[in-house]
């Protein structure tokens, strides 16, 4: 994907790949050393790109670590960095910048946790479960002291001498201990969970709502799988972060304390024998952890293509039935598949031996601290109530050291999807609601565009000084070959972007200084590719006037010229319309989106092909009572059949962003330009979706 080993950019940017496998790269960016500002906002540009799965910047080392979707179109970091990292560097580099922002795991939790008098529960009841829990445990270690006639202290001073009562108690108090224990560990962790879900339901309604906030722009480069992942598995980790590090932190800390203070009181030699084989443990995982990681990251990565290219195949069912692929889709889910299996048996092996070995240091320790212990128990330099401590504690002492460091595992594991989240969440629409309240039943509907011009990318001009007016009520028809700019024109009028140069007018009032809200109000927007939610027709053509009546949504149907679904047997309003409307015909999808469309009873309307789908029959009726339901509305319309258009006020003719030719069909017809011949093709030479069909004889 990159291109080259020595891809150096130019001065003073200069970035290296140092090396390179499918799906990962590392890059050595020099600018990054001692910028912990620009690695952190690094980091969250390239995170915002779809494809781009994980990315560790470190300032120190001036490295760059990039995970990706390999194969992903149009990807590479190599550009990324190119677009990205001069622009960032330029960045002014004050004190203030210089100071890394408050990481973002910390960020994402001050944001989401719930309210601070619903923190004190779980921390209180996780010290309180894991005394418990070792109180039970030295009362096991102080029963069995009993037995053998070393009883603790405490109970002389009760009055129990008896080692009958004295073994009694001791065997009482460690059921009343279990009990407790039993009772304190369900609700400490049912606190930490109730925590947990809270913060994870307020993240990802944060999450939502900042979602639904952001500009199209956004979405254009934001692929939807990475965008479901952020619900799904990136605050699923944070929950789980929530759930565990806190109450472990505490476990752990309390399980080295007081088993450390009493291996140390029993033997110092003991005590240092036990930490002995920490280190080594550490230096395992270590060894491994990069290992480790590469391994689940590559698993994760073919997880990933795997439910991509499942997706794809249930999405796409009808293409592979029809090109009777389904063998070939089959065997490809399968081959991926067994990479899958592949990737997690190479993963959990690896890890396996890690801890294998680990465990292999702690049996050997264990071993060599029961072997030592019973020297020292033999020559009486511990008592045997202290070896017993020790061979109690060792055990636990150990794991709780160890489990420290798989914590320091999980912190990072959530610092890498709250930057994710936080990308998302820092992202802030650059199309803003202006101060301008216009209520959309006062709105005229007066449409002028002023010398707008427009590009998705700032090199390519999709609309170059375009200029008209319509008046309230007029209806402008727009035509023009595929890409020539139409749809475009309706969404800068949506405000869906906003234009680079020149202005957009609405009964005389900015666009960018109106309302959204009103704005949006204020259009009936029929797009070229309709989308219906899953749910009933009913709902679907309430959407956007929920509290419509029956009678309404019946004449808004009738308008459309659905009449036929609202009667059908199928179930009428009540049908289900089915995932993305696939139960229902293109044209059926139509009409349910011109009745929505009507039934929002908006000013202006605006049509993008909104009948392409429709047969002849059906288009004619449709636009006949399109055109009453539209009275005194100004309309925009879309069409690809000249003959939709024909009755507009005025047509644009719009090619490759220019607006070629202007005026009433007549007059189209008339200047013999690209509409007169556009109106021969579709109506000369057979085309039979239009609404006149003739044959150009000799005498035309
Ligand atoms: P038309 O409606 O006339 O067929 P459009 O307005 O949809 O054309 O598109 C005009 C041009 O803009 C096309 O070249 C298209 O590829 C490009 N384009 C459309 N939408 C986007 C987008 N979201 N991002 C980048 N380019 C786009």
């Amino acid at each position: 994907m990159s291109r080259g080993q020595d891809a150096s950019l130019t001065e003073p940017w200069e970035v290296r790949l140092r090396s390179a496998i499918r799906g990962r790269e590392r890059w050595d960016v020099k600018p990054l050393h001692k910028r912990p500002d620009l690695a952190q906002a690094l980091e969250e540009a390239l995170l915002r790109h779809p494809g781009i799965r994980e990315v560790h910047a470190n300032p120190i080392s001036g490295r760059l670590l990039v995970t990706y979707t390999p194969d992903y179109p149009g990807l590479s970091v190599e550009e990324l960095l190119r677009d990205h990292l001069p622009a960032l560097s330029r960045r002014p580099y004050s004190e203030s910048r210089a100071q890394p922002r408050p990481d973002a795991l910390r960020r994402i939790l001050k944001a989401s946790l719930p309210e601070r008098r619903r923190l004190v529960a779980p921390p209180l009841l996780s010290a309180l479960a894991h005394s418990l829990h070792i109180l039970q445990g030295l009362s096991f270690v102080s029963t069995v002291n009993t037995a053998k006639g070393e009883a603790p202290g405490f109970l002389r001073v009760l009055g129990i001498v008896k080692r009958g009562s004295q073994l009694a108690f001791m065997g009482g108090l460690s059921v009343l201990l279990t009990a407790a224990d039993f009772w304190a560990q369900y609700q400490r962790r049912k606190a930490w969970r109730k925590l947990a879900f809270a913060t994870q339901h307020r993240l990802r309604t944060r999450l939502a709502a900042r979602l639904q906030s952001q500009d199209m722009a956004f979405f254009d480069h934001q692929g939807t799988g990475h965008l479901m992942e952020l619900f799904s598995e990136d605050t699923t980790r944070i929950e789980s972060f929530v759930e565990q590090a806190g109450d472990e932190v505490i476990e752990k800390s309390l399980t080295i304390l007081v088993g450390g203070s009493i291996l140390l009181r029993s033997s110092v030699r003991l005590a240092l024998l036990a930490f002995l084989p920490v280190p080594f443990i550490l230096l395992t995982s270590r060894l491994f952890r990069r290992g480790i990681d590469e391994r689940y990251e590559r698993m994760r990565e073919i997880a990933g293509q795997y439910s991509q290219r499942l997706e794809n195949s249930l999405l796409g069912i009808a293409n592979v039935k029809s090109f009777t692929a389904e063998r070939r889709e089959a065997r490809r889910l399968h081959e991926n598949d067994a990479r899958l299996e592949e990737a997690a048996l190479e993963a959990e092996d690896f890890e396996a031996i890690q801890s294998h070995l680990a465990q292999g240091i702690f049996s050997g320790s264990f071993a060599l601290t029961a072997w030592y212990g019973g020297r020292l128990l033999a020559t009486n330099k511990i008592s045997s109530g202290d070896y017993i401590r020790a061979v109690y504690w060792f055990p636990q002492l150990l794991p709780a050291l160890i489990g420290l460091q798989r914590l320091t595992g999980m912190y990072y594991g959530a610092s890498a999807s709250a930057r994710r989240l936080a990308a998302v969440l820092d992202a802030r629409p650059a199309i803003r609601s202006g101060p301008a309240r216009l209520p959309a039943r006062a709105v005229r509907g007066e449409i002028v565009f002023e010398d707008v011009t427009f590009g998705y990318t700032p090199a390519v001009k999709v609309l170059d000084n375009v200029s008209f007016r319509l008046r309230p009520g007029e209806t402008l028809g727009i035509v023009g070959p595929t890409g020539s700019g139409k749809s475009t024109l309706l969404r800068l009028l949506l405000r869906f972007y906003d234009v680079d140069s020149g202005r957009i007018l609405v009964d005389g009032t900015d666009i960018r200084q109106m309302h959204l809200r009103d704005l949006r109000a204020a259009i009936s927007w029929v797009s070229q590719e309709v989308y219906l939610s899953q749910g009933t027709v009913r709902e679907n053509v309430l959407y956007g006037q929920p509290r419509a009546t029956e009678r309404r949504v019946i004449e808004a149907m009738r308008d459309a010229g659905a009449a036929g679904l609202v009667t059908s047997p199928n179930g009428g309003l009540d049908a289900e319309v089915g995932e993305r409307g696939r139960l229902l015909s293109g044209g059926e999808r139509q009409r349910i989106a011109i009745a929505r469309a009507l039934l929002k009873n908006a000013p202006i309307l605006a049509l993008d092909e909104a009948t392409s789908h429709l047969d002849y029959e059906t288009e004619s009726a449709v636009k006949q009572s399109l055109q009453q339901a539209a009275t005194g509305k100004s309309v925009l319309m879309i069409a690809h059949r000249l003959a939709t258009i024909r009755n507009a006020d005025h047509i644009l003719v719009l090619e490759r962003g220019h607006i070629r030719e202007r005026g009433t069909h007549d007059e189209l017809l008339a200047q013999k330009g690209l509409y007169a011949s556009l109106w021969e093709l579709q109506n000369g030479e057979g085309y039979f979706g239009g609404l006149e069909v003739r044959i150009i004889t000799d005498e035309e």
